[in-house]
């Protein structure tokens, strides 16, 4: 069979621990013997990252923007423990961070769903996408324990030069001072918009503008200026946007069939995509994309190197560590590519692939991760490799 050309190059990541090894085994197995593609290599593995000082991320993220598509193996982000277990020079900055700063990029993230692992929620028919913009409030907020009595200002030194008194503290209290970009919410509605038109979503954002009428209300405003720039774009891709109080938001998912992006300021993304992702299972069925402003993408499983699995690899023992997510991050690269450089039979190989994924879980072939999810439970799980081997049998069907 003749491999499908690839027209531009993907800029891939490598990673680390078992996450490493499913991504060799899915690129040689289901993705080199059937594209013609060139990989622009990058090895995030953490010995190559301490090796450079961590330089091989920011060429890496440079090699993104300039191809426009990359995709990414789960790489560790080094603690103490780490530094100490692999011999590190010091504990590097996680290398989602730096690229994310780099591209000043959104993350997606998204649920493969199967029908045999249904979602908590039964009403949930179609995907819940979480977009978290990843800057400011409570995550860069300057915070003090106040001791009583006290009075506690807010000065801005500026033309205006402002005071605002925030407390007056008869006794002992404490105060935080948080604060965001016009530049950072303008880019995070603008990556919205290019993830929604990209994936054919309506857009629900939500804040609690009727408490915090300029804080809250600022993003609000941001977004329906971008949304509005947008507007004929947005209508022509079929997708609506739709503002909405946070509360109603939260009740309303629960109620909905999915199939929106949930874009999230920054403390409700934290705990809303922990609570999605739960609530459509295993980590193992999540992807994730982070997009940038101006039309840049980077796929990758949500989940992390599957350190234990790894552990047990090294002993030489057969995991059952689950490669959905890792094949769907190669997947939606591949169709980015395709759908960048108008070559439909690319975007169609991924089509394929992932269909092949889906057709080997339906079929009652998982991995052990799924097994406390299944309906009809299935008492048999396979190893990796007998996932991956059932995977490409069925993608060869497909073909
Ligand atoms: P993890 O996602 O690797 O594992 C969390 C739990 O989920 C474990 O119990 C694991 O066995 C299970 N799990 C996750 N993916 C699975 C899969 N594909 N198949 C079967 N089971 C799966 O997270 P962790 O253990 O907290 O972190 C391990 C390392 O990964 C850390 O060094 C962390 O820094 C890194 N990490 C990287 C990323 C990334 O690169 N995007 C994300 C998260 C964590």
């Amino acid at each position: 069979m003749e491999k499908i050309k690839v027209k531009n190059p993907i800029v891939e990541l490598d990673g680390d621990e078992m996450a490493r090894v499913m991504w060799k085994m899915i690129k040689e197995k289901l993705i080199l013997p059937y594209l013609d593609v060139q990989l622009v290599y990058f090895d995030l593995g953490i010995k190559k990252r301490d090796e450079t000082d961590d330089q091989i991320t920011i060429e890496a993220a440079k090699a993104i923007k300039k191809y426009g598509v990359g995709v990414k193996c789960a790489t560790i982000t080094p603690d103490a423990e780490r530094v100490k277990e692999y011999n590190l020079k010091k504990a590097w900055k996680s290398p989602n961070a730096t690229i994310r700063a780099y591209l000043d990029g959104t993350v997606f993230r998204k649920p493969i769903m199967v029908k045999n692992v249904p979602p908590l929620v039964k009403r949930w028919k179609k995907p819940i996408i979480i977009g978290r913009h990843a800057y400011g409030d409570i995550y860069n907020a300057v915070e003090v324990k106040v001791e009583g009595p006290a009075e506690v200002e807010l000065v801005v030194r500026n033309k205006e030069n402002k005071t605002l008194l925030v407390h007056k503290f008869e006794g002992n209290g404490v105060v935080m001072a948080m604060h965001n970009l016009e530049k950072s919410i303008r880019s995070f509605a603008q990556s919205c918009i290019n993830y929604a038109i990209s994936e054919k979503v309506d857009i629900w954002f939500a804040t609690k503008d009727t408490i915090s009428k300029v804080y809250h209300a600022y993003f609000k405003d941001i977004f329906q200026e971008e949304v509005d720039k947008r507007k004929e774009e947005l209508e022509k891709a079929g997708v609506n946007y739709r503002y909405m109080l946070i509360d109603d938001a939260a009740a309303q998912i629960l109620r909905s069939e999915g199939g929106m992006l949930w874009a999230c300021m920054n403390y409700e993304g934290d705990i809303m995509s922990d609570m999605i992702a739960s609530g459509f299972g295993s980590l193992g069925l999540m992807t994730s994309v982070l997009v940038s402003p101006d039309g840049v993408y980077e796929f990758e499983a949500a989940h992390g190197t599957v350190r234990r699995h790894y552990y047990r690899y090294l002993k030489g023992e057969k995991t059952s560590t689950n490669p959905t997510a890792s094949i769907f991050a190669w997947t939606g690269a591949i169709r980015k590519r395709g759908e960048l450089d108008g070559t439909p039979e690319v975007c169609e190989f991924a089509d394929k692939l992932e269909k092949a994924v889906i057709n080997t879980i339906e079929s009652g072939v998982i991995t052990k991760d799924l097994q406390p999810f299944t309906e009809p439970s299935i008492d048999k799980y396979v190893t990796l490799e007998e996932f991956i081997d059932e995977v490409k049998k069925n993608l060869e069907k497909l073909l």
